[in-house]
């Protein structure tokens, strides 16, 4: 119960919602010693993650049709009270992206403020108000729970008893909290380390989600292990404990070199027959032999953005996603220097070396013909330069006079040829994405920008192709569509930049390194800071929608973002170890030479030149030769497997080699 004040005090119940249950949650706002006379009136806010809706949209808030969604209304118990009840800038629409400013004062897309004004009457102290989130009483659904919940959460509440328009908030400790939790287990997520020696110490990490992909807490039952390629050893039955916070760590060890994939499986309790088949391990039998991978996800959203929601990003992304590496990069445009040094020092305060990894960044969100691009530092500190500074050319100035070189801090451009709109049959409100022009004279080869982010929550920019699987067109957290015209990797490649391949979420709801949405694999000799960085900045890299797909592969001999010189036909090997049964490997050729090249037509420009089709095996083997490259070329390897993971295509895609003929 919340604590009194002199302008009275608010609570809710229930006090609690499981994630997205339909309900109704009623705030009461107990009338402080002033009372309130005609024309007073008091304000109430729901924690933002209430507002949550799919889409990266809030849903839709109003007091306006009792039939719909989200319906609010107001109530008075005492005769002779009359009560307005208004959602400030409220909407029966859906999905909603547009901003209200909150009782902090903060344009926010999860913002919704109830307004309940007394028209008529007079409310002595201890009065009540009853304001109604989902009010079923005309027919709506009622009110959902958070989808993604982050457990008790403060209301918000701010009082005018004078009538002026001068409301005063209402302290946190008066104000009353909301607590979301999870709803009930459907899946199981099971990941090893994609690199292990024999007889290393390694653990499986296992979450326990709901469909929202919250970790559920207090399964019980068992775990049995299994395995499936490789030699291992491990407890074959685990006891999963009384409290647990959803994930569980079992230590294991490999046995032999090879690939070593495991299986699990809860029997009993409220999780019971969940199973999962973990993504594989390359064992190999020295130390001095290991090539380790470490995945990641350098995109991603907090509350800290206009746009998003969500407190523990970093818990999300080292406890339940068991990320190597982690970065919140949000937007720089509203962040206050206050927000700034939280984040700096969050991200510092989350850095443990060997362990998980954090860099320090943010997002400068610029539009056309620019492109939304990421800031990475690599060390613990950094300007916040965001698209209100200026243009991306302006952002690489000021990061080489404020900053440094490109051995300190890099710029990754995202989500390029999006158009935020409508999808048909849908009124959402759109606007133009941010279309590069990558020929503009200032938008080449840059040393800030080694690397495009071709696949994330929002869909692939690889190349135009709006019927592709992954097309902005069909990714559930958008609501968008691919632009026609020269605004994706193939095109930037063409104009001769040498641009490395990663993936990275762009969530919104500080869930970052979901199965789905995109995870940067990277190539570093340690799990540090700086080797993270320094592996970015030399095109280690290849990504995936998010499965852990292990990729090597090379041309003409040479690593993924090297430039290589040939003279005669190309040899293209690739080794790669799926975390399902794989579709296909394409071999795709960029010719960077001659008319096609010079008149900028990807399309004609870029082909498969070669596929491999799997016959459902979890591994496959390409050897291939180009006999006739042309003279100046790229080549990059893409993979597709067949099961969809939550309705997506599991992909993966390589960094280029570029050649030369000789
Ligand atoms: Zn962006
Ligand atoms: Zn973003």
């Amino acid at each position: 119960m919340a604590s009194d004040h002199e302008l009275g005090q608010t609570s809710v119940s229930p006090a609690t919602g499981t994630a997205g249950e339909w309900g109704t949650w009623v705030v009461r706002y107990r009338v402080g010693p002033p009372g309130l006379g005609e024309g007073s009136a008091v304000r109430v806010q729901l924690p933002e993650t209430w507002h949550v809706w799919y889409r990266n949209s809030s849903h839709g808030t109003h007091s306006t049709d009792p039939a719909a969604d989200n319906y609010v209304t107001a109530r008075c118990a005492k005769p002779g009270v009359a009560l307005a009840c208004d959602v400030l800038g409220g909407t029966t629409d859906e999905y909603v992206k547009a901003s209200r400013q909150g009782l902090d004062g903060r344009e926010q897309r999860y913002a919704f403020v109830t307004e309940v004004r007394v028209q008529r009457g007079h409310l002595a102290a201890g009065d009540e108000i009853e304001i109604v989130y989902g009010d079923r009483q005309g027919g709506s659904r009622g009110f959902p729970a958070p989808l993604h919940p982050n457990g008790p959460e403060a209301l918000r509440a701010a009082v005018d008893p004078g009538g002026t328009g001068q409301f005063t908030a209402l302290p946190q400790a008066a104000a009353g909290t909301l607590a979301g939790r999870p709803a009930d287990p459907v899946e199981l997520t099971a990941l090893l380390p994609s690199q292990l020696t024999v007889g290393e110490p390694g653990e499986l990490h296992l979450a326990v989600l709901d469909r929202w992909q919250n970790a559920v807490s207090a399964v019980g039952g068992t775990v049995v292990l299994g395995t499936v390629t490789g030699e291992a050893d491990y407890p074959a039955r685990f006891e999963i404990p009384a409290t647990h916070e959803g994930v569980l760590r079992i230590p294991i060890a490999a046995r032999a070199p090879g690939l070593l994939r495991l299986t699990a499986r809860i029997v009993g309790g409220p999780a019971a027959d969940l199973e999962a088949l973990s993504n594989p391990v390359r064992v190999t039998a020295t130390a001095a032999e290991a090539r380790p991978i470490y995945w990641g996800d350098l995109h991603s959203h907090s509350l800290h953005s206009f746009d998003a929601t969500g407190l523990h990003p970093f818990t999300y992304a080292r406890e339940v996603a068991a990320l190597d590496c982690y970065c919140l990069t949000d937007h720089a445009e509203l962040l206050t220097d206050e927000q700034w040094q939280q984040i700096t020092r969050d991200a510092a305060d989350h850095d443990t070396p060997g362990k998980f990894v954090t860099l320090l960044g943010y997002e400068a969100t610029f539009g056309g013909p620019w492109a939304h691009h990421n800031v990475y530092y690599r060390g613990d500190r950094g300007p916040l330069f965001g698209a209100d500074r200026g243009t991306l050319p302006d952002l690489w100035r000021l990061l080489a006079h404020e900053v440094g070189e490109d051995d300190v801090v890099l710029t990754i451009p995202h989500h390029t040829g999006v158009l935020w709109t409508s999808l048909p049959g849908e009124t959402v409100p759109g606007g133009m994405g941010p279309n590069p022009d990558w020929h503009h004279a200032e938008q080449g080869p840059n040393p800030y920008r080694p690397l495009i982010e071709i696949y994330s929550g929002h869909g692939q920019c690889e190349h135009l192709d709006p019927d592709h699987p992954l097309a902005y067109e069909y990714c559930d957290n958008s609501l968008c569509t691919s632009v026609p015209g020269p605004y994706y990797a193939w095109d930037v490649w063409l104009t001769g930049q040498r641009l490395g391949v990663l993936c990275s979420s762009d969530h919104h709801h500080a869930q970052p390194g979901l199965r789905q949405t995109g995870l940067a694999a990277i190539r570093a000799p340690r799990l540090t800071r700086e080797a993270i960085f320094d592996a970015l900045r030399s095109r280690q890299t290849y990504g995936t929608t998010g499965e852990r797909i292990l990729l090597d592969w090379s041309v003409a001999g040479a690593k993924p973002g090297a430039d290589v010189l040939v003279d005669g036909p190309v040899r293209v090997t690739a080794a790669v170890a799926g975390t399902a049964a794989l579709d296909r490997l394409e071999v795709i050729r960029g010719d960077l030479s001659g008319s096609v090249a010079r008149n900028g037509d990807a399309a004609a420009a870029f082909q498969v030149v070669h596929t491999l089709t799997g016959q459902g095996e979890l591994d496959l083997r390409l050897e291939w030769e180009d006999p006739d490259p042309p003279p100046a070329a790229l080549y990059y390897l893409r993979v597709r497997q067949r099961e969809r993971i939550r309705g997506r295509v599991p992909m993966a895609w390589s960094t280029p080699v570029w050649i030369e003929r000789t």
